[in-house]
């Protein structure tokens, strides 16, 4: 949003509204100079900064409130800050407010010189063309609709990314979002003027303890990953007033989510890994003796359940009880409770802290790293520990800037959990674990499951091992993944957290029919491979080593391929044709693209390039005509 809005209004109009902001900025300060109050001096933007005694800055911001403004009220004074909505009708209501409570102020005598206005920026910016395309909202309108287009979403088909649960984000349950009462609410605004936030996030918070066994939850945090720092922090917190604060050791799985090492050191624990068994599980003999070794200093273990290898790690309480006995603390990784909602709860078995991502499992968007929530629930020795308020005092402090941190997103998991109900949010769990387990028994003859619980079965995602095919004919995950998307799906997690492998969560949105459709194109893939298996294809000139396929590849005049364009564009059938998704450009080299980044601003020799250009231009041009 942050870009389209500088793409919309381009330089010219950015500068435009500054150069307003900047005025209306200076008839301010001169209004309120000539109210005699006193105004900081030096340059400024968009604030103005009155330096008041408390008791004094209390009823100036009084008086605007009186009027219907907010102004910031802080230790050494008040403020007042315009943006592009602000108005010269807005300023003169401001001050007659403010008017009728000058007078005592006029004893401060000597103010200082009026705030001078910032200087604009003389070097030419923004140059890129694409600031400069898109002025009217027809244009940026096509133009926003041509980059989506670019983007495999949940719009054209399943997305069974393991971990990331993607499921159907409703329409009843983003409306709020874009409602006045809650999109136009100042994250500072009074608390007497958030009622109806208040109520929501305590709503929330109820029921999220009540979801995961807890006894309370801080909405804070803006990612899981934030989560995992926040959590870390309580813990770290809580051994300190136990006089432990040498307990800084942090047991995490290898088989854990790269966010758990990060947060951890982060939080300044030490990471001390522990292995897997066979069957996917902590190997628990391992973790004993890791336990054992660092009983001193052992702060947590972070612990995901169910794990990442989409199973219900059967030794959990067992897991707890053994960090416990050593005197350390369990952090649970919460960002797989689709499996649980409704069913079990963490608080119950044995873990103290952990996240969930209300972007996962509560339905907030996540596509494109978009806001999120990763709320955190404690049980009740940890509560003093959970974080504060931004500018509050003491405990562990803030994790966010806005003491609610992504508060306008809640109300889509607030929507979520009651329409649902209770029932109804057991049910979506029991769907979803049905769904992952359905495809892991259709799809068991043509790619292994790596890993089954106790039980025989998955939890809500599995993982489909890609190794075997790899030896028999070559066949890469990413030849699997790119070649989804002609079959009109996005890929599943690759080479995550099992190199070759990949991991699919259906999630509970989708129709038996998209999971047959998904079951399908895999089954078809697999008889692509086959081909190559046999030697009937060629191994590197065939549909999977060259998917995915564009428009222009498909219908260029020249076609060289061993394979047909049909095949190529349409292998699921006459039928599935409205199915294929047509991606902007056909295989890239990713590992190369990643290591090999390209600017493309402007190189410095094109800058240079203009400003000569510009600068003989002046020789020739009277000045007062160059911009
Ligand atoms: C997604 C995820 C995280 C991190 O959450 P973010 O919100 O992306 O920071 C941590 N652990 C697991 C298992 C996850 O799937």
């Amino acid at each position: 949003m942050a870009g389209f809005y500088a793409v919309h209004h381009g330089p010219d109009g950015l500068e435009a509204i500054a150069r307003r902001l900047l005025s209306l900025r200076a008839a301010l300060v001169a209004g309120l100079e000539a109210l005699a109050l006193p105004v900081l001096s030096g340059q400024g933007f968009d604030t103005v900064w009155l330096p008041l005694p408390p008791d004094q800055a209390e009823v100036l911001v009084a008086a605007a409130l009186a009027a219907g403004f907010n102004l910031h009220q802080a230790e050494d004074g008040v403020g007042i800050s315009l943006d592009e909505l602000s108005s010269a009708e807005e300023l003169e209501r401001l001050l007659r407010a403010l008017a009728g409570c000058a007078g005592p102020w006029h004893e401060l005598g000597n103010s200082p010189p009026a705030g001078r206005a910032m200087p604009l920026r003389q070097q030419p910016w923004l140059r890129q063309s694409v600031f400069h395309r898109y002025r009217s909202e027809t244009e940026l309108l096509r133009y926003i609709q041509r980059l989506s287009a670019k983007d495999l979403s949940l719009v054209h088909g399943m997305i069974p990314l393991g971990s990331c649960t993607m499921k159907l984000n409703a329409a009843a349950e983003l409306a709020p979002v874009s409602w006045p009462a809650f999109s136009q609410l100042h994250p500072f605004a009074p608390a007497e003027q958030a009622a109806g936030y208040q109520l929501l996030a305590a709503d929330l918070e109820r029921w999220l303890a009540l979801i995961t066994g807890f006894a309370g939850v801080s909405l804070q945090p803006n990612a899981g990953s934030q989560g995992e720092y926040a959590g870390l922090l309580a813990i770290r917190a809580w051994h300190r007033s136990q006089g432990d604060a040498h307990r800084t050791v942090c047991l995490i799985p290898t088989s854990a989510h790269g966010t758990n090492p990060a947060s951890a050191v982060m939080a300044g624990l030490q990471v001390v890994a522990v292995a897997c068994d066979e069957a996917g599980n902590i190997d628990l003999a391992d973790l004993e003796a890791k336990a054992a070794a660092h009983a001193e200093q052992l702060a947590a273990l972070m612990v995901t359940y169910p794990s990442t290898h989409g199973v219900f790690e059967p030794a959990i309480r067992r897991i707890c009880e053994l960090v416990h006995a050593r005197g350390g603390q369990v952090y649970l990784d919460g960002a797989n409770l689709n499996a649980q909602v409704g069913l079990c709860k963490p608080g119950l078995y044995g873990a103290d802290v952990c996240h969930l991502n209300l972007h996962k499992t509560f339905c907030i968007p996540h596509g494109g790293g978009g806001p999120g929530v990763g709320p955190i629930a404690v049980a009740s020795h940890l509560l003093p520990f959970l974080p504060g308020a931004p500018g509050q005092a003491g405990g562990v402090g803030p994790v966010a800037a806005a003491p609610l941190g992504s508060a306008s997103i809640l109300a889509i998991s607030w929507m979520y959990i009651r329409m649902m109900g209770g029932a109804g949010l057991r049910q979506a769990s029991q769907v979803a674990l049905l769904a992952a387990n359905l495809l892991a028994e259709r799809l068991e003859p043509h790619f292994p499951v790596l890993y089954r619980g106790a039980g025989g079965r998955v939890a809500h995602e599995c993982i489909l091992d890609l190794r075997p095919l790899k030896r028999s004919c070559g066949l890469e995950v990413d030849d699997l993944a790119k070649r989804l998307m002609d079959y009109g799906f996005h890929a599943p997690t690759v080479s995550w957290p099992v190199a070759g492998t990949v991991m699919v969560e259906p999630t509970e949105s989708e129709s038996l029919a998209e999971l047959d459709r998904f079951c399908a194109a895999m089954v078809a893939i697999r008889q692509e491979a086959a081909a190559l298996e046999a030697g009937s294809a060629d191994p590197l000139n065939n549909p999977l080593k060259r998917a995915p396929h564009t428009l222009a590849a498909v219908t260029a005049d020249h076609w060289d391929r061993p394979y047909t364009r049909q095949q190529a564009a349409f292998p699921a059938g006459e039928d599935q044709r409205q199915a294929k998704f047509w991606p902007a450009v056909a295989r890239i080299d990713n590992a190369y693209g990643d290591r090999n980044l390209v600017c493309t601003c402007p190189s410095m020799e094109e800058l240079a390039g203009q400003e000569l250009a510009e600068q003989e231009l002046a020789q020739v041009v009277p000045a007062a005509t160059v911009h």
